[in-house]
Parts: structure tokens; sequence; C-alpha cells
């Protein structure tokens, strides 16, 4: 009974533990949804700064080109500046064309990014050039720095659209002047040519990865150079491109767009430039710029599953304990009840007579015992009756054992629920002897008892042929006494009983009768 209660009072019940497995699956899912949020977000988060970076990194390299495209148109229009002064001073006089012609050479060899320098009349005819050999009797006036010079009085330098060099064969961007006359008539052009590889080989300095890529564009959206460079971009149209776009709204900026040509999706930053109308844009493919990013995500996302996966299963393997140990506890407890009524039985069976279901003799000499000893302390009168069988060895004869059996017990069931107080024991002696503890009761009221038994029994009925009043009764002696510590006794109760009962006996049977006499 105790390890029972034990059991009970620290072991959390079933329902408890099931709100304990049903925690720690929360638990678990919790801490596995964090460290995926965690890890989503800090994917997230370097992504964001990947992007920014190259929108950075893409400003930065439109800022550098646009200022190498700057430095390289400048230097060649300060040489045609100083040529138109010379023209427009000295003439075009064979002299003084012969100086211009050294100074053109010394100039071109100073400035890797000249192509040539060239001197054209007003009808387009070349007059001096930094050439060696020059071709002769070619005429410009059909290019589109003539004939906006020949048509403008402007004289701010004009970049004129990409073209293939007479000369040379090669793709040129061309920066002009306009040369005038002593009367501010058209005179002619001084003309820089810029070869376009020069810009390229400053472009494939920078990283752009598979995909990048750099423009340079005149304002009115005509591609000069590209990287890279394709069989069609030197002079193509950029009308309708973003670019384009949002190159006329701001001086600089980045955006993102999906190229219409390719489908790549770009990270573009663009520049105009300060003096020319010219205006540059690098880009990096949005893809590439990511694919570090990606293949972190991938390591990440492999290392985050294999932790959530040791973790689920660590969960799993605990709650498959829990579950085991929750089962095991149960199988304990039923164990225990089990063992509890077993033990209930037991005892209920090393008290009670197995024939009669009455209390055994155990029964009644420990009660009897414990009565006693209340009655000494209470100083109460404690009756007992003993209780005989008449005739039952004739009895036995007569029916046999097994009637026997059936009569005592019948006897027994009559006496046991007789009306009596709680306190009250009913109990087989031994035999065909019953005995009946009487707690706080004086003779008086035990005999009283004694009678009313003996009434139940007779009034059974049960035919006893070798009886004489030829059904089964009892005889009954009675005794009760306010027992003293140290003086009495309970023997002398059982024995001063036991007298009376063969009192009873000896006085014809079918009686209740005391030695003590009533007063
Ligand atoms: P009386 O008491 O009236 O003097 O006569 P009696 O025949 O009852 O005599 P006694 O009490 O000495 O005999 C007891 C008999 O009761 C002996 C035995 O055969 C019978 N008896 C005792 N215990 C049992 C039992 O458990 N079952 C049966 N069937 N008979 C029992
Ligand atoms: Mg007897
Ligand atoms: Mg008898």
């Amino acid at each position: 009974m105790f390890s029972k209660y034990k059991l009970e009072q620290f072991s959390p019940s079933q329902s408890s533990k099931g709100g304990v497995i049903r925690l720690t699956l929360f638990f678990i899912f919790i801490v596995c949804i964090t460290i995926l949020m965690l890890d989503g977000w800090r994917s997230w988060s370097s992504r964001e700064i990947q992007l920014r970076e190259a929108e950075v990194s893409t400003a930065n390299m439109a800022r550098a080109i646009s200022q190498h495209a700057d430095d390289t148109i400048k230097s060649a229009d300060i040489a045609i500046t100083g040529i138109v002064e010379r023209v427009e001073h000295d003439g075009l006089g064979s002299a003084s064309l012969r100086r211009l012609h050294d100074v053109l050479v010394r100039e071109t060899k100073e400035l890797p990014q000249l192509k040539g320098l060239f001197v054209f009349d007003s009808k387009g005819n070349w007059l001096v050039n930094s050439l060696s050999n020059a071709p002769t009797n070619i005429n410009n006036a059909d290019r589109d720095y003539f004939i906006f010079h020949q048509h403008h009085i402007s004289n701010e330098p004009y970049i004129g659209i990409p073209v293939r060099s007479r000369s040379s064969g090669v793709w040129i961007i061309t920066v002009s002047r306009r040369i005038n006359n002593a009367d501010g008539s058209f005179g002619g052009v001084a003309l820089a040519t810029l070869d376009v590889n020069y810009f390229n080989q400053f472009y494939d300095k920078f990283n752009i990865g598979k995909k990048g890529a750099i423009v340079l564009v005149l304002n009115q959206g005509i591609l000069l150079t590209r990287r890279p460079l394709l069989a069609d971009s030197i002079g193509k149209s950029m009308q309708g491109t973003t670019v384009l776009k949002a190159s006329t709204e701001k001086q600089n900026g980045t955006f993102v767009v999906k190229s219409a040509q390719d489908g790549v999706v770009r990270i573009n930053g663009f520049q105009r430039l300060d003096k020319y109308p010219l205006f540059v844009s690098a880009a990096l493919a949005k893809e590439e710029v990511l694919e570090e990013w990606l293949k972190d995500v991938y390591s990440h996302a492999a290392t985050v599953a294999i932790l959530i996966l040791a973790l689920a299963s660590f969960g799993f393997y605990l709650i498959k304990q829990m579950k085991l140990r929750l089962n095991a506890e149960a199988e304990i407890l039923k164990g225990q009840a089990a063992m509890a009524a077993l033990n209930r039985t037991l005892e209920r069976l090393s008290l009670q007579d197995g024939l009669t279901e009455l209390a055994n003799r155990r029964n009644f000499d420990m009660t009897l015992k414990e009565e006693f000893a209340r009655a000494i302390r209470n100083s109460s009168s404690l009756a007992l009756v003993m209780i005989d069988v008449d005739h039952f060895k004739q009895y036995n004869d007569l029916y046999g054992h097994a009637e026997g059996d059936e009569c005592l017990k019948k006897i027994s069931a009559a006496i046991q629920s007789c009306p009596r107080r709680a306190g009250d024991l009913v109990a087989r002696f031994g035999g065909e002897e019953l005995a009946v503890i009487l707690p706080v009761t004086d003779l008086n009221g035990g005999v009283e008892v004694a009678e009313k038994l003996r009434l139940s029994v007779q009034q059974l009925g049960i035919l006893h042929a070798g009886n004489e009043s030829g059904v089964v009764t009892i005889s009954a002696g009675v005794e009760a006494m306010i027992p003293v510590k140290d003086l009495n006794n309970p023997i002398e109760l059982i024995e001063a009983a036991d007298k009376a009962l063969y009192k009873a006996k000896h006085s014809g049977r079918d009686k209740v009768c005391t030695i003590t006499t009533i007063v």
C-alpha cells in the first residue's frame, strides 16, 4: 500500500506525461522552425547585401569608365582645338600645311588613344593628316561630322557616330571642330579619330563576369562601343532601352532590368559624362552576382537540413524513450494494483474462515485481545458469547458430513445477519463452536444478544431428527467483565463463557446460560 502511494505521489500521471511528450514535440518543432527562419533570414539579408554591393560596384565602374571616356575625348579635343587655332591663324598655305603635318604626327605619337588627326577643307578634301602613307583623293564631305560643321556655326566639339576609318579600316570614334575662314564662313573641319579598341582594352580590365556588359553611348542613343563587342554593336541604335531613358532623366544612377535581347537580368550603373554628350553604363548579371551567395545558401541549407534531421531524430528517440518509460510505469502501476488486490484478498483470507466466511480463530484472538485492552483503558464492559451446535455429531451421522458443513454455513449466516452493533465480531472458534465478541456490553446485553442468536438459528428450522426439538439448535454461554489491567486476561473471559456454555449443555441445550448471576 505504501509503495503504491509513493508511486502515485512522485510519478506524473498519464495525461501529464502525454503533455510532456506534446511539449517536447512542440519544443523540437519550435527549435527547427527557429533554425530555419534564422538561416532563411541570414541568407536573405546576405542576398540583399550582395545586390547592394553589386549596385555600388556598377556605379563605381560607370564612374571610372565615364572618367576614362571624358579624359580620352578631352585629349583629342585639346589636340584639334590647337589645330583649329593654328589653321585659322596660319592659313592653309603649303608651308604651313607642312609644319602642321609635323605637329599632327608628333601629337598622334604622344597620345596613344589618337588613331589620327585630320584637317579637311570646306569641300571635304583631305588637306593634312597625321598619317605617314595617307591615301590621296579622298573626300569626307559625306561624313556626318562634316555635314554637321558645315551647317552649324557652333565652335563646340562634335562627337560623331562611329565609322570605319577610310585610312585604316578600323572602327573609329570621331571628335571634330569647325574651322572658320577669316570672314566666319565655313573653312573646313579638324578631326581627331579614336580607336574603338582603345576603349575596349580599358573595359577588358574590369571583372564583369561572363554575362556582364559595358556600353559607351552617344546621348542621342547611338552605341559607340560595347563589351563584349558583338558584330552589330557599334553604331547600333539604343532607342527604347531602359538605360537610355534613365540617362536622359538623371546624371547617374542604378537600376535592375531584364534584357529584351538575351533575357538576362542585369544590375546597371550609369553615368553621364560631364562635358561631352555621352553616357556609359556598366552592368553585372544578377545571376552571376548571386552565384557565390547561392553556393553559400546551398551549403548552409545542407548543414541546416542535417542539423534539423539530427534534432528531429534525437527528439523522436527521446519521445520513444519517454513512451517506453510511460508504458513501463503503467505496467508497474497495474502490477502494483494487482498486488494490492491480492494482498487484500490474502489479508481477508488470513482473517476469514473458509467454510463459514466468518472471522477465523486468529481474527477472534486478535480482536479479543484488542477489545480487552480497550475495555481496560475505557473501564468498559466486554461481553463474550460462546456458541455450540447441539448434537451436531449426530447431525453429521444422520445427514452426512457435507450436509453438516451446509448446516454450519446456514447457522453462521443467520448469526452474522442478526442485527448487531458495528464493533461486534462473530467468529468461528473451532469445529461447530462459534463466538461473538460484544464490546461495551454488559452481561445483560450479552444474554440479550445470545438469546436473539439462539432464536434466529432455531427459526431456520433445519431438520435434525437427533435433536429434541426436531430442528437444529444452539446452546450459548455468556460472560461479561470490566477487565482490570494486570488482574484479568482474555482467557478468563473465554473460560467463563465456556463454563456457561457447558452449563447450557447440561441444563438441556437450546439455552443461553451464564455463570455469573445476572443482577
Ligand atoms: P453437544 O455439543 O450437543 O454436546 O453434542 P455434539 O455432538 O455437538 O458434541 P460435540 O460438540 O462434542 O461434537 C462436535 C462435533 O461436531 C464433532 C464433529 O463431528 C462435528 N464437527 C465439528 N466441526 C465440524 C465441521 O466443520 N463440519 C462438520 N460437518 N462437522 C463438524
Ligand atoms: Mg462442540
Ligand atoms: Mg455440539
